[in-house]
């Protein structure tokens, strides 16, 4: 009877489909390109992650085996159904738990980042239901990303602003940790609302409403999504800015 229970107990954790840490980093990082609407390759990973060619290779190798993804003869990712749920699963989570650090163990956002990526991979499902009901009514991540997917505002590049227009912040398209300190020290947050008063080749300036200036480099500015009046033509952020892993941006 005992060994029995053992061998149903043995058989269902088995039969249940995990992804590894690494493999959910990947299916991670390919929904932050799919999201922002840049192509699903093995470069545009390496750039995000900061990782050699052949490491992502391999892994992406994997990731196919495993059956998460799929590639087409022109080498573009895309994901099946289980890499997809799995891709989702992990942001939400992350998302999630940025936003609970946050509002509810007062965290600051610059700081959340990357003890999300430490905690995303290990949670229960009850653990994110009581998460989410400790939240209340937020929506993103404390950076701006829809924690719900499908739920992603457009927007355009800070740095496409011309001087003049109104604008309010919607999110930072990084989450590179260092490049968070740098926003949060600028002044700029999600929802800020004001106006650009200066921008140039090397910077951008937004004076929020209560007359406080926010100065980021105009390489920063490419990442910091905005709705703005008059607004910029959209247009999709180059491969190069969207890194999610170190920073790499001249300062
Ligand atoms: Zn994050
Ligand atoms: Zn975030």
């Amino acid at each position: 009877m005992v060994d029995l229970q053992i061998d149903g107990l043995v058989s269902t954790v088995m039969s249940t489909d995990h992804a590894t840490v690494a493999e959910e980093e990947y299916l991670q990082t390919l929904f932050w390109l799919q999201e922002a609407e840049l192509p699903m390759t093995g470069a545009n990973v390496a750039r995000a992650m900061q990782l050699s060619a052949p490491t992502v290779h391999e892994m992406i190798g994997r990731l196919e085996r495993d059956g998460y993804i799929a590639r087409g003869e022109d080498k573009v990712i895309g994901f099946t159904d289980s890499g997809l749920e799995h891709a989702e699963g992990v942001v939400r989570r992350h998302r999630l738990i940025e936003r609970f650090l946050t509002d509810v163990l007062g965290i600051a956002w610059d700081e959340v980042h990357e003890e999300a990526e430490r905690l995303e991979h290990a949670m229960s499902p009850v653990l994110e239901e009581r998460m989410l009901a400790a939240i209340g009514d937020a929506k993103t991540c404390p950076h701006g990303h829809p924690i719900v997917g499908g739920t992603r505002i457009g927007g355009v590049p800070l740095a496409d602003v011309s001087e003049g227009a109104s604008v309010q912040v919607l999110r930072f398209e990084n989450e590179a940790e260092d490049l968070l300190h740098y926003l949060k020290d600028s002044g700029l947050e999600p929802g800020l609302h004001g106006t650009v008063t200066a921008t140039s080749g090397e910077e951008v300036t937004v004076t929020a409403a209560d007359g406080r200036e926010c100065t980021v480099t105009h390489s920063v500015g490419e990442t910091v999504s905005v709705i703005a009046d008059p607004s910029p033509p959209p247009r999709i952020a180059l491969p190069e800015q969207l890194v999610l892993a170190r920073e790499r941006y001249g300062r």
